[in-house]
């Protein structure tokens, strides 16, 4: 028998846990294209490196920016990819979970279970994102007590209150990382007239972004290209202005998260308030982001563990426990 195989297709980040085995991949959802024959010439680390460095007719395609299959074909060709790499073709075909948004529809839930067959796979079962990094945190979540989880990926943020298994209260809004590395870019745009690549936006949040005043103290340098002058140049970046910066897409996801909160049944918002949010995704790791979601929510937050993990160990542990989990698993 092949190992059974999670996927996480995140917007930024695709993971693979096989059975018995753990994490076996872990690469940026991105693919390289040549748009002359369609081919993919490279996924994950490698076509990550071509982006903005490649010619015309090769470009570098973020498949799930948006949160969910923006094309189809793309989308099967990656998968095929990541089964290529997890051996499979080589050995008996797995099953294959795949972790998909909640605000996913019913023609993409079957395009990837879709994909997920022709791409080699024996069963394609889906289980739904927050609820995966639910079991991921160890929560609760097959118990009548609320658990709550905030998932910060690149294209979305997830929130979802759970209970008894399902979830009961879902926000998701198509803001997340790559929103704060636009607000970064639009801001060294406009205030000093550089242009800075996507990869660099990343970096300067990563070192300096905040979601709260007064948590970071370093400045950083940032090179790029002067849009007057056409030549490269270099500024000082500090942490405070780019927080600035950033407050709108923080700001949206904060609103998600009380907008869930607000709609959620009394009887849960009184055990959130006891077991707190569970803050994860790689965006949860912005500065300050646990303590500006504790303020404004009136309730404790805590990072899940491995905040870019959570999703894939949650779904891993399905595999592991396959036959009393997968009632999580939803049909496509
Ligand atoms: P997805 O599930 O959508 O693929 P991830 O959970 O992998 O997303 O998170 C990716 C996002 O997290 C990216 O936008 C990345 O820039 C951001 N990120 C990763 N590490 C940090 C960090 N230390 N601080 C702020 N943002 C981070
Ligand atoms: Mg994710």
């Amino acid at each position: 028998m092949a190992r059974d195989l999670a996927i996480d297709l995140g917007t930024a980040n695709t993971l693979v846990y096989m059975k018995q085995t753990g994490i076996i991949l872990n690469e940026p959802t991105v693919i390289a294209l040549n748009t002359r024959n369609g081919e993919v010439l490279a996924m994950g680390q490698e076509a990550w490196q071509m982006i903005g460095r490649t010619p015309g007719y090769i470009v570098a395609v973020r498949p799930l920016r948006q949160g969910a299959i923006t094309d189809f074909d793309v989308t099967q060709r990656m998968i095929r990819l990541i089964l290529q790499r997890a051996g499979v073709g080589r050995f008996p075909r797995p099953r294959v979970l795949i972790c998909v948004p909640s605000a996913i529809t019913e023609v993409e839930k079957r395009a990837v279970e879709e994909a997920a067959l022709r791409a080699g796979a024996r069963g394609a079962y889906l289980i739904e994102q927050p609820l995966a990094a639910a079991i991921g945190a160890n929560l609760p979540i097959n118990e009548p007590v609320g658990s709550m989880v905030v998932d910060v990926g690149g294209g979305t943020t997830e929130v979802a209150i759970i209970s008894l298994g399902g979830i009961v209260t879902l926000k998701a809004i198509r803001v997340g990382g790559f929103d704060i590395d636009a607000a970064i870019q639009n801001y060294v745009r406009a205030e000093y007239t550089m242009a800075i690549g996507e990869r660099t936006s990343e970096d300067i949040k990563i070192a300096i972004g905040s979601a709260e005043p007064d948590v970071v103290d370093v400045r950083v340098e940032v090179r790029g290209r002067d849009l007057v002058a056409g030549l490269p140049r270099h500024v000082q970046l500090d942490p405070d202005e780019v927080r600035r910066a950033i407050e709108e897409p923080v700001a949206a996801i904060c609103e998600a998260t009380i907008d869930a909160l607000s709609e959620c049944p009394p009887e849960l918002s009184q055990d959130i308030l006891i077991q707190g949010i569970h803050l994860t995704g790689g965006g949860g790791l912005l500065k300050g982001m646990v303590e500006r979601l504790a303020r404004e929510a009136h309730v404790p937050v805590q990072l899940t563990p491995q905040p870019l993990e959570t999703v894939v160990l949650g779904a891993g542990r399905c595999l592991e426990a396959f036959d009393s989990l997968h009632s999580m698993f939803m049909c496509a």
